[in-house]
Parts: structure tokens; sequence; C-alpha cells
């Protein structure tokens, strides 16, 4: 052929788009196309002179005693022109499927064979026999070829895409479960380039494959054909040849949909349950089996009073010190019996010796197991109660306050009644008499009209003590305080109750110089007679009064012990409350509104004094008054409105 027809023949098999190889009858390869380059990984100047049986593996170089080109020719007619499919070998030793006709021109020694190959885009692509290449003919079928389907159907059915790619790294064979995956056929597939997809994260995996390293690859897979996203995972592996050098990659992928949402739904409700813990007005907290914190919620750091960043990895001791040993005793007992420990109240600072303000806390515990009952650890609960405590105690309080404000009321208005009724029946009796004998023109018994008197007088005492008790109530009792001689008013005060001594006598001692202070004349007096009174009255025996009245240079102190009945000592704080009256005082033996002590304190307080009692039941009873001398500082008198006394 002329050298310008051969360039123009071989230009025109190169146009073609299928591998067009040609050889002559000794079946040496004469002529290769471009495309048989491409597909077979063959430059044309290493092919032209070799058996074309080296472009085929060695099990399909003889059909029932031909050779390969022989017995495709012998079996052309029988085919009429449609291909027959057989395994290809590129120049890497990668077998092929490829369909291939055959024809012949010429005869003997111008005889040229023209294969002309069709690439099949799978290799691992059906079930179909590989026909007409077994050896042994049809239905006996070698065991490799066994090994082969099965591999095959292996692959075919499994549930992950599987893809295998050569060194270009182009794929060569696919399942149909990965071309499910990317959306297009897998004749498309077969012989696309990886690079081609311009992911660089897939790119680094293949070639750490085809450097002999697995490599996973987790991503979205965006599909070229449709415009679905298709989270995946693909694990990419080397491939090796049976000369144990990597030959290629197998890329395995499996769609990670359920998974993620799975993930997602996980992740999702463990930010819920996250959110839930923190934000949590009760104190969670975990404890692993050694009792070491493993996580604590804002609320319980803030209980321990340490930031919750540094609970994780110590126990309650490490981080509270000797309180801590103590709170650990209901986590150990969870873990000692595997029971729960719940609503432990009364876990005050107080009980756990943590100083500062009393808080109180209830705490409960109880073992954290996995669904197959293992203790994982223990869950605690406190709850800062301290709130609702003292709420619990105010009420509490609040309820005994207004219980016994009942109950003195109801005590009260039995007294009052009596004590205001027992003067009127002598009183109106004497008046009574008065009466008679002015009518019978007698003459008037004058012990008739002071007993009548004194009667009144009582009266108006009691009247004038309810009205100063509502007058302090309502913070306006006035005083007018002047220069006062205390001693002189001690002296008045004895002397004008001489009359009401009776079997009782009154000893007074005083200091030799004049004691002064600064005071409402009138209400001390009130003070003094209301303890001489009392005395009187509560040493129903008769016996000496001893008053006494003693001075330093700031305080002025007077005293009056009786020889009476005494006061029990779990009473003698409350004998300056309103209306309280002793348990030594019966009623009935001893009148009284439980007004003269409450007053006096006020008075004494007001004054910038004091007024105290000491007492031993059935021995008797000191009352003290201490109040500043006029050379002290002067007290700043409150003035409030004045008042009107009945006298
Ligand atoms: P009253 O004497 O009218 O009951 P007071 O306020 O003067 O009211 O006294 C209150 C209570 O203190 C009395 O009821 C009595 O129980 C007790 N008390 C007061 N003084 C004495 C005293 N000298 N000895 C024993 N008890 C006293």
């Amino acid at each position: 052929m002329a050298g310008g027809a051969a360039r123009e023949l071989e230009a025109i098999l190169d146009a073609a788009v299928d591998p067009i190889i040609a050889c002559g009858p000794e079946e040496l390869i004469l002529h290769v196309n471009a495309a048989t380059e491409r597909l077979l990984g063959w430059d044309r100047e290493q092919l032209v002179g070799r058996p074309i049986t080296d472009l085929f593996p060695p099990r399909l170089h003889h059909f029932h005693g031909l050779s390969l080109p022989r017995y495709l020719l012998s079996r052309r007619k029988a085919l009429g022109g449609r291909p027959t499919r057989v395994f290809a070998r590129r120049r890497d030793g990668v077998e092929i499927q490829v369909e291939v006709t055959v024809g012949a021109t010429g005869l003997d020694g111008d005889e040229r064979i023209v294969f002309t190959l069709r690439r099949m885009h799978e290799v691992i692509d059906s079930l179909e026999e590989p026909v007409e290449h077994v050896p042994g003919g049809p239905g006996a079928a070698s065991h490799q070829e066994t090994v082969d389907r099965l591999y095959r159907l292996l692959v075919e059915n499994a549930p992950l895409g599987i893809f295998h790619f050569d060194r270009n790294p182009v794929i060569t064979a696919c399942n149909d479960r990965f071309s499910g995956f990317i959306g297009t056929s897998k004749r498309n597939l077969v012989g696309l380039n990886l690079l081609t997809l311009r992911d660089e994260r897939i790119m680094t995996c293949v070639r750490e494959s085809l450097a002999g390293h697995p490599c996973d690859y987790e991503g979205d897979y965006h599909s070229l054909t449709t415009s679905k996203v298709i989270p995946v995972r693909i694990r990419f592996a080397p491939c090796y040849s049976e000369d144990g050098t990597v030959e290629g990659g197998v890329g395995i992928v499996e769609d990670i949909t359920d998974r993620r949402r799975v993930e997602a739904e996980r992740e999702e409700n463990l930010a819920q349950l996250d959110l839930l813990v923190r934000s949590a007005p009760v104190g969670i907290g975990f404890l692993d089996t050694n009792l070491r914190y493993v996580r604590v919620n804002e609320t319980l750091a803030r209980i321990n009073r340490i930031p919750a960043e540094d609970h994780p990895g110590r126990t309650l001791p490490e981080l509270l010190g000797e309180p801590g040993s103590i709170a650990e005793q209901g986590p150990r007992y969870v873990l000692r019996t595997g029971e729960p420990l719940v609503d432990q109240e009364s876990v005050s600072d107080e009980d756990l010796g943590v100083p500062g303000p009393r808080r109180c806390f209830r705490g409960s515990f109880y073992p954290v197991r996995t669904p197959d009952g293992r203790v994982l650890g223990v869950g605690v609960l406190i709850e800062d109660i301290t709130e609702r405590r003292r709420a619990e105690e105010e009420r509490a309080h609040l309820y005994r306050e207004a219980r016994e404000a009942v109950r003195v009321r109801d005590d009260f208005l039995s007294i009052a009644s009596h004590e205001l009724k027992t003067p009127l029946t002598p009183l109106s009796l004497r008046l009574a008499t008065l009466e008679r004998r002015l009518e019978r023109g007698e003459n008037l018994d004058p012990g008739v009209l002071r007993h009548a008197r004194h009667q009144l007088t009582r009266l108006t005492g009691l009247i004038n003590d309810l009205l100063d008790a509502s007058r302090i109530e309502a913070g306006r009792l006035a005083l007018h305080p002047e220069s006062t001689r205390l001693d002189l008013l001690v002296e008045q005060t004895l002397a004008g109750m001489e009359g009401q001594k009776g079997n009782h006598t009154f000893d007074f001692e005083r200091p030799k110089e004049p004691v002064s202070v600064h005071g409402d004349t009138f209400r001390l007096e009130q003070v003094i007679s209301n303890l001489l009174e009392n005395a009187l009255k509560y040493s129903p025996d008769g016996g000496t009064i001893r008053v006494r009245l003693s001075l330093t240079d700031d305080v002025a102190v007077l005293s009056v012990t009786d020889p009476g009945i005494g006061i029990p000592e779990d009473q003698q704080q409350q004998l300056f409350d309103r209306y309280f009256r002793a348990r030594n005082a019966s009623t009935r033996s001893y009148g009284g509104l439980g007004l003269g002590l409450y007053i006096s304190r006020d008075i004494v307080e007001r004054h910038g004094g004091r007024i105290w009692v000491e007492s031993v039941p059935g021995r008797g009873s000191t009352f003290y008054v201490a109040l500043p001398t006029l050379a002290s500082v002067r007290p700043a008198l409150p003035q409030v409105w004045p008042d009107r006394h009945l006298h």
C-alpha cells in the first residue's frame, strides 16, 4: 500500500469510535487504531507484531481446538453479524468485558482478520454466561468460572454500592446499587474518570487507596443527573494484583441518609435533654461508680458554690471538704445497696457544717443503670428548699402567734370583765347603804365613803391601764420629761401607799446624795407604784418589801424585792408582754389585767432605761429599773400627742 493511502487508512481507523485491530494469517497484529490504544492501554508500536491472543486472557486462547480468531470466524455465520462477548485483557492485566465482531479479508498470505471491539461498560455486569469462550464447551463451567459467578452474585447483591477503579483512576466496574446511587446507568459510569467528579476529598481518598492505604470519605453526594443530595460514606481500599502491586482501588458506598437522620434525631434529643438538664431549677448531677462527678448542671454548681466545669473527675469531699464527706453518705448508700434514697430532707448547710446563711436542701439519690441492669453510677437531685422551709416556719410561727393572740384575747376578755366587775359590786352596795341612810336622815359613815372611793380608784386604775396600753400600741403615750428627783419620788410613792400595805413593811434604802433623772414624773411614779403594788399583791403573807435606790455616775438603779410567790424561770422574759400573766398568779387569787409591767417597760425604755426581773419561785422576786441619771447624756425622749388621764 502506498504510504499516503496507508496514512489515510490509519487516520480513518483512528477516527472510528470502536477499537479495531487487524492481524495477518499468523494471527500477529498488523494494525491497531487509537480507540484500541485507549481501551487496552497499549501504544500501537508495542502491539504491532505481537500475537493477537496477547490481548485476551490465556483461558480464551483456544476453543474446541481452534485459536480464538479462528473459532470466532467459524461462528460468524451462525451469529449473523451479532457480536460475541468475551473478556479482553488490558496491558495492566485487568480483564474487561468486550463485544467482539470478527471479519476476514483476502486469502492465505493476504488474509486479514479484523477485530472490532466494543467496550462493554461493565465488567461485573450481569449473570449472563460469557458464553463462547468456555473451554470444554457450554455447560462445562470451570471451577474458576463458578467462583467468578459467585463473586459477581456477591457483589451484585451486596446492599452497598461497589465500584472498582484503575490507577488512572477510571471506574472499571460497578454494581447496580452503585449506579442507583449515582442515578445513571452502568454504561455511563464505567469508563468515568473519578477526576471528573472534581471532589478533592474523594481524590485524596483515591490517591491514598492507590498508595495502599484504606481511606474513608463521608460527605454529601450531589447527583449529577438528579438534583438529589445523598449523604454517603465511601470506604476506599486498595486492590492488589497477583504480584502484590496495587492495580487500582475499590470504593464501597453506603447511603447514610438513615444513619444521619437517626444521628440528627439523637443529637436533637440529646440537645433537648441537655437543655432540660441545664436549665432545670433543681440541682442535677451524675457520679460514677467511684463517686466522682461526671457532670452537674448549673443549679447544682450554684448550690455547691463551685463552677460546673470544676466538678468532673472530683469527689464530693475533694470539692466540699468535710461537708462533702457527710453529703457523700447518700450516694455511697445507693452504690452499696442499689436502692434509691428519695427526698432526704433536713440536709442543710448547718448539718453539713458549711458557714454562712442557713440554706436547706432536699436530696434524692438513685442508681443509674444500663438496660441490662449494670450500675453506671449515681444520679443526684438536689433541691434548694431554703425559701420553702423559711415560708413554712414563718407560717407555723404566724399560726402559733395567731392562736396565742386568740387565746390571749379570750383570756383578757374574761379577766378584764371579771376585774372591772369586781369593784362594781361593793361600790354599788356601799352607794345603796349611803342612799338608805340619807333617806332615813341618818349620819353618813366616812368608812363607807372611803371604801366606795377605794373601789372607784381601783376601777379608774384598771381603765387607765387599758387606755395606756392602747396608747402604747398606737405609739401615742406622751411623755413630759423634766428634771426629777427619783429618791424623793420613791419616798412619796411609798408614803402614798401606806394605806394599802396591810401587814407588809416597807424598807427603803437610798444614797445620801440626791438622785436626779430626766423624766416624766407622773409616768415614773406609775412605774414605781406598779412595782410596789405587785410586790404587795404577790406576797400574800405580808413580810418586808425591800426598796433600794443606788447610784453610779451614769445610772440610777431602783430595785423592789418581795418575799412572795416568785415567778417560774421560763416565764420571766414574757412578764413584760401585753396581757401576760404568769402561771404563778391564778386569776381567782390575784386580780390584774397583765398590763402593769407592759406599760412600765414602755415607760422605762422610752426614758432610755431598762427593766428586768430576778426571781426564784416560792422565794420571792426582785424587779430592777435602771435609768440614766441627769448627769449622763440626756436621752432624746420622743414627744407625741398630749394625752389625758383619768385621775
Ligand atoms: P398584773 O399584775 O395586773 O397581772 P403585771 O403586768 O403587773 O400584771 O404583771 C404581770 C404578771 O407578772 C403577773 O400576772 C404575775 O404573774 C407576774 N408578776 C408581776 N410581779 C410579780 C411579783 N412581784 N411576784 C410574782 N409575780 C409577779
